[in-house]
C-alpha cells in the first residue's frame, strides 16, 4: 500500500484513504474502503493499471456503482473508479467513449449529434464500461447493439477487442478480468426531432414504472422470460421492509433505501424475499445485483483467461 500511495502521490493522481464508498454507490450502502482511487484520463488510468499489475495488487473497478453491493466491511482493500472521465470523440457516425462517461450523457451527445441506436438506454445510471461488462439494456435495446469495439487493459497491455470477439447475452459479457478503457459505437444518423420523441417516450415509461430514490435497480434476473417481479408482488411482498429497506411499492423487484438503511438490512431483506417466493412458487431467485464480499476475486490482471 505504501509503495501504491507513493505512486499516487508522485503522478498526481487523486485518491482519498478510509473513503466511504457508499457515498458513491447508488443505493447509499457500503463500507470504508483503504484507498479509492480516481484517475482523470485513459493515460493515467493505464499508468496506474500498469502500476498495479507489476505490483500484483488486487483492485475492484467501479464504474457508477448502480448495480454493486459491497456486502462485507471491508469487501476489497483498493477500488479505482472510472467517474472523472469524460473523453468523448466523433468521427461521423463513429462514436469512442471513455468507460467513464454516464449512458445518460452519451445519449444527449447522441441525440444533439442526430445519432441514433441507443435511444432505449436513456436513463440507466451507468457508465459506459459498467453498462457494457453487464451488457446493460432496456426496452429492446442493449447496450452491445451499437458496440463496434472496446480498447482494454488486460494481463499487463492495452488490447483492442471486437465486438464480435465478446460473448453478450441477457445482462451479461465474459469480460471478466479486463479493465474497458474506452469503447466506439456505431449510430445511425436519425433526425435529432425523431431521436428527442424516442427518448421522451422511454423516459415516460421509465419515470412511470420505476420508483425514484436510493436502489440498485432490479435485484433478481427475468426468470424463465417472466419479471421477478411479477413473484415478488404475488408473493405479497410489495412494500415489505427491513429496517431501512423496503421493496417499493411501484416496482416489486426494487429495493429502496429510504431510511438510513445498512447493507445487513439489504441482505435480510433480500434473504426474507428468496424464502417466501421459493416457499409459494419454487421459484429460485438469481440476483442480478453483483454482491462483492471479503472473498470476492479482485484482478491484478494475471489471474484470469480470456
Ligand atoms: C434506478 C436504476 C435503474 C436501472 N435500470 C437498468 C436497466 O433498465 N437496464 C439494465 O440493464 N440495468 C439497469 N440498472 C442496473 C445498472 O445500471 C447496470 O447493471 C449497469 O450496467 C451498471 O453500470 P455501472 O457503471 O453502475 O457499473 P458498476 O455497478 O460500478 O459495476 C458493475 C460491474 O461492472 C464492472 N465495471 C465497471 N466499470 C468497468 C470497466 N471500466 N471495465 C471493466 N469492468 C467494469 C464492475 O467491476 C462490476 O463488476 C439500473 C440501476 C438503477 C440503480
Amino acid at each position: 500500500m505504501e509503495k501504491l500511495i507513493s505512486f499516487l502521490d508522485k503522478n498526481e493522481i487523486e485518491y482519498h484513504e478510509n473513503f466511504d464508498i457508499s457515498t458513491l454507490s447508488s443505493i447509499r450502502l457500503g463500507c470504508k474502503i483503504k484507498i479509492v482511487i480516481f484517475p482523470k484520463t485513459i493515460k493515467g488510468l493505464v499508468k496506474l493499471l500498469s502500476f498495479l499489475f507489476q505490483l500484483k495488487l488486487n483492485y475492484f473497478v467501479a464504474g457508477n456503482l448502480s448495480n454493486v453491493l459491497f456486502a462485507s466491511d471491508p469487501a476489497v482493500p483498493v477500488i479505482l473508479t472510472t467517474k472523472m472521465q469524460e473523453e468523448i470523440n466523433v468521427h461521423g457516425k463513429l462514436v469512442t467513449v471513455s468507460a467513464g462517461v454516464m449512458l445518460t450523457k452519451l445519449c444527449d451527445f447522441a441525440k444533439k449529434n442526430g445519432l441514433s441506436g441507443i435511444e432505449g438506454l436513456v436513463g440507466i445510471p451507468a457508465s459506459v464500461g459498467g453498462a457494457i461488462k453487464n451488457n446493460a439494456g432496456a426496452f429492446g435495446y442493449s447496450v452491445s447493439d451499437r458496440l463496434v469495439k472496446v480498447q482494454a487493459f488486460y494481463n499487463g497491455r492495452v488490447i483492442e477487442i471486437k465486438r464480435n470477439e465478446i460473448k453478450f447475452d441477457y445482462h451479461y459479457s465474459n469480460l471478466k478480468g479486463i479493465v474497458i478503457l474506452s469503447a466506439t459505437f456505431l449510430f445511425e444518423n436519425k433526425k435529432e426531432y425523431d431521436i428527442i420523441n424516442m427518448i421522451n417516450e422511454f423516459t415516460y415509461i421509465r419515470n412511470s414504472t420505476q420508483p425514484s430514490g436510493f436502489s440498485l435497480g432490479s435485484v433478481y434476473r427475468r426468470v424463465s422470460g417472466k419479471s421477478a417481479g411479477f413473484y415478488i408482488e404475488r408473493s405479497g411482498l410489495k412494500g415489505k421492509r427491513v429496517g431501512g429497506l423496503v421493496v417499493a411499492s411501484k416496482h416489486s423487484n426494487f429495493f429502496i433505501n429510504d431510511k438510513n438503511g445498512s447493507v445487513s438490512d439489504f441482505l435480510r431483506l433480500s434473504s426474507l424475499v428468496e424464502n417466501t417466493v421459493l416457499k409459494q412458487y419454487g421459484v429460485a431467485l438469481i440476483p442480478e445485483v453483483e454482491k462483492v464480499e471479503r472473498d470476492y476475486e479482485t484482478f491484478s490482471g494475471s489471474t484470469y483467461s480470456f
